[in-house]
């Protein structure tokens, strides 16, 4: 096959290793930065150019398309999709899971676990807004935030009534959250390849920390989850539409909850913690299904 890796990162740890499996199983492989790309969509037949050349015959994409170039990447991806190029992930999907009210709202129309949430703009009343969360502590989150910038915890009502009326001032959209203290800083990243998952890891916030990000000095080890939390990061993938995802959860006095849906999550935590083949896995996954034309949308979405 020939294998076309949306990344603008060619040393980065995961797409190295994406085309190294790939490559292992003797698939032709090229990455590509869609920023460089430039599109005609008013032919019949949609083509992508790249540095002067018109890319053609690919079978199959892996769209890895960091959050601060979804707009253009997505484009670009779409673009393949009409041009009947399998996508390992749809460009609908990964747009869903960037925005993150829309995520939450996709999976709590499934009915998926879910910290108790409210999200506001410009709330006139903040003292109500905190308490249909439940009150103080509150997580207070940034909707454009990645990597752990722009979540803070509050621990007071008054801490959070002014750090939402400060976000409120830079016009900013917020998530409040109910602060889920008994995840003790840890998170499980559940590694879904498919509808399995496939690997999962414990990530731990480093000491006084409570957000529990690798990017923030958290550190991972292997962990053993239980049905309820297979099932729950099972579903969630699913209501995304994600082929293969991170799918992010919280252990609650609830059950478990999910944090966040990753439609590019990194390889390097997992596969060092794991020491599984996760790449391997991916470009199997794609062997099994790219098939022209196999998308749900068709680049339509
Ligand atoms: P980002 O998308 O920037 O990584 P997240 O929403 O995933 O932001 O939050 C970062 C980390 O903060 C999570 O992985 C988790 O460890 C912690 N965290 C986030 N929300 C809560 C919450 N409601 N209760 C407890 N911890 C939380």
């Amino acid at each position: 096959m020939k294998i076309a890796i949306l990344s603008r990162g060619p040393k980065l740890y995961s797409t190295r290793r994406l085309v190294e499996a790939a490559e292992a199983r003797g698939h032709e492989v090229r990455v590509i930065d869609a920023l460089r790309c430039y599109m005609n969509i008013n032919s019949v037949h949609p083509t992508i150019h790249y540095k002067g050349e018109v890319l053609s015959g690919f079978d199959a994409v892996i769209p890895r398309i960091g959050a601060s170039v979804t707009f253009y990447g997505t484009a670009v991806l779409r673009q393949f999709e009409m041009m009947g190029v399998y996508p390992l992930n749809e460009s609908v999907s990964i747009s869903r899971s960037r925005d993150k009210l829309r995520s939450l709202q996709l999976l709590s129309r499934r009915g998926i676990g879910l910290p108790v949430t409210g999200f506001a703009h410009s709330p006139d009343d903040v003292d109500d807004l905190l308490a249909t969360v439940g009150g103080a502590p509150v997580v207070i989150k940034l909707l454009e935030g990645t990597q752990g910038v722009g979540v803070v915890l509050a621990e007071t009502h008054a801490a959070a009534s002014s750090v939402i009326q400060a976000f409120n001032g830079l016009k900013a959209n917020i998530l409040v959250q109910e602060f889920i203290k008994e995840a003790g800083g840890a998170d499980i990243r559940c590694f879904i390849v498919g509808g399995k998952v496939i690997a999962a890891i414990k990530r731990q916030g480093k000491e006084g920390e409570f957000r529990s990000n690798l990017h923030q000095g958290g550190s991972a080890s292997l962990v053993k989850i239980t049905a309820a939390e297979r099932a729950t990061a099972i579903n969630a993938a699913k209501a995304m539409g994600l082929n293969v995802c991170g799918v992010d959860l919280l252990r609650s006095n609830h059950g478990p909850v999910v944090m966040e849906v990753n439609s590019s999550p990194g390889l390097e935590g997992i596969e060092g913690a794991t020491q599984k083949d996760i790449a391997g896995m991916v470009i199997d996954f794609i062997e099994k299904n790219a098939k022209p034309n196999n998308t749900r949308t068709k680049g339509k979405g």
